[in-house]
């Protein structure tokens, strides 16, 4: 049986989420977005919700603790036996060697999505969220947002919180301040890769399974 463990980094709005999704469908193994887990939390209520609701509304970052125990549960469910993509973990050095901790010596291919600021602030300004479906997508007119309904359900799309011009900026800036570190960790690991972010997300797509099947056939 193939194991196909993947960890996706890169900046916020670099696509993470989207190559996330297709390379779950492709090789059949769980997305694990841990945005997603805390937005969860916090639409629900929970204990751990309250506890990041704030820091998620600013663009900050949760504790490297809190963090690693949620991955640490997450990573130990049954349906992670043939792999999965883990998306938004590790964001510090912190979490990256938690990680290899975690992992021992199974294969874990780590892969930076590349894309500049300037092209994130763009496309965050044109980034919503279906409140129903919960696809995420970019509408063409970010003037009159609400003029678009989902175009899969129906449903409103709506801004998430934290995009938010200013929390953008913020988060932006958090993600630069943790990331260099976290890349030099990786950088010289043998199943590193760089994708060019700015390529058509089929580009980006094809890159990603070119790389990950040349190591794990
Ligand atoms: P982004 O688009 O910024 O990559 P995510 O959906 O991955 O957004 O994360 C949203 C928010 O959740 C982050 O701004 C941060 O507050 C919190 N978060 C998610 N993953 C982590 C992590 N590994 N460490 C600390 N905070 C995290």
């Amino acid at each position: 049986m193939t194991v196909v463990n993947v960890v996706l980094i890169g900046p916020p709005g670099c696509g993470k989420g989207t190559q996330a999704v297709r390379l779950a469908e492709r090789y059949g193994i769980p997305h694990i977005s841990t945005g997603e887990i805390l937005r969860g939390a916090v639409r629900a209520g929970s204990e751990l919700g309250r506890q990041v609701a704030d820091t998620l509304v600013k663009g900050s970052l949760v504790s490297d603790d809190l963090m690693t125990d949620l991955v640490r549960d997450r990573l130990v469910r049954p349906d992670t036996a043939r792999g999965f993509v883990l998306d938004g973990f590790p964001r510090t050095v912190g979490q990256s060697r938690a990680l290899d901790e975690m992992m021992g010596a199974a294969l874990m291919i780590v892969m930076l999505i590349d894309v500049a600021d300037a092209e994130i602030i763009r496309r965050m300004g044109t980034r919503r969220v279906c409140d129903a479906c919960r696809l995420t997508q970019s509408v063409s007119d970010a003037l009159h947002p609400d003029s678009e309904p989902c175009p899969y359900c129906g449903g409103n799309l709506v801004r998430r919180p934290d995009d938010e011009p200013e929390t953008v900026r913020h988060r932006l800036a958090t993600y630069t301040a943790y990331a260099t570190a976290v890349i030099e960790h990786y950088r010289r690991r043998p199943w590193f890769a760089i994708v060019d972010g700015r390529q058509h997300s089929d580009q980006v797509a094809a890159a990603m399974a070119a790389h990950i099947d040349r190591l794990c056939s």
